[in-house]
């Protein structure tokens, strides 16, 4: 399989202490490390004195600490959030609380499709249904902080309401977990949309930024060149599906086991998951067939075998 791609696994911030990782960007990494968050989510501080938060974290008393700390004696105008998993979003209304600030991002959680008949939102103890900004906004809307201003890109995919933030005037973009530099991103059905999640990568590779801040992991700092590998691999893992369903119709567990080798056994599910967000999105181009709408437990086929 070709594998254009290269991720940078190196990350040793340690928890609770804020850093400048590019000038005017502090960012303090959470003490949640797991399989599915690499070292802990980062809240990043943008800006001197009037400051915005962007991913305020996980509801956690140590990492809210922290980035209070990390903020004293400035005054906290702004927060955006990404996206509204557990270990972004819920620290928000304690940090509003304490500072005042303004919330604003894409939107409330919301599945990428209408739920089928008899399925639950997989990932419901991953997200934060009760989150709600003062300000919703739209794909290229503008807002202005003091010295800084923050351009909304609508990145859906990875979830519904994914949204990236560009540094306005800089090469700068917080990308939250559509694009990571230690791993690809989990893109779960229903929550996560494979159709989507190609479109966003798309969109991001015609803008200019160059380096990326993203949710978890190091900054990204050649954007264009690893979000075209991102692309690759994903179309490599595709190929792979069609491959396998070449020699005949077979479930998405057999497919997992045929591709993912060498799996950290606890992303299993998470692969299956993936692989259903192929199939959703082949089905829809008509390459795949199946019974019945996609599932993880349904059997797949060539359409044009
Ligand atoms: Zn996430």
């Amino acid at each position: 399989m070709a594998e254009d791609i290269t991720f940078d696994k190196t990350f040793d911030l340690e928890p609770g202490r804020a850093e400048e990782v590019v000038p005017g960007v502090r960012r303090i990494v959470a003490n949640n490390p797991g399989p599915f968050t690499f070292k802990g989510t980062l809240s990043y501080v943008l800006g001197k004195g009037k400051v915005a938060i962007v991913d305020p974290g996980p509801d956690d008393p140590e990492h809210i600490k922290a980035v209070l700390d990390a903020v004293r004696g400035e005054t906290v105008t702004h927060i955006f959030v990404t996206h509204t998993h557990r270990d972004h979003s819920p620290a928000t209304p304690a940090i509003k609380a304490a500072t005042g600030a303004t919330v604003y991002a894409e939107g409330p959680h919301r599945p990428s499709r209408p739920l089928n008949e008899g399925e639950a939102p997989r990932m419901e103890a991953s997200n934060d249904i009760d989150f709600r900004p003062d300000h919703a906004l739209a794909d290229g809307d503008v807002v202005s902080g003091d010295g800084w201003a923050l351009e909304a890109v609508t990145t859906p995919g990875h979830t519904a309401n994914h949204m990236a933030f560009a540094i306005k005037g800089s090469d700068v973009m917080f990308s939250g977990d559509h694009v990571m530099g230690w791993s690809t991103t989990i893109v779960a059905p229903p929550d996560g949309a494979m159709t989507d999640y190609m479109a966003s990568l798309g969109k991001l590779a015609k803008r200019k930024e160059q380096v990326y801040l993203p949710g978890h992991g190091g900054a990204i700092r050649e954007a264009t060149r690893f979000v075209a590998g991102l692309t690759l691999h994903r179309k490599a893992r595709e190929a792979s599906i069609l491959h396998r369903l070449g020699k005949g119709a077979t479930d998405i567990a057999t497919i997992v086991r045929a591709i993912y080798i060498g799996l950290d056994p606890r992303l299993t599910n998470a692969a299956g998951f993936s692989v259903l967000a192929h199939m959703e999105d082949l089905v829809a181009r008509g390459e795949v067939a199946t019974d019945g709408l996609p599932s993880i437990n349904g059997v797949y086929r060539l359409a044009r075998a």
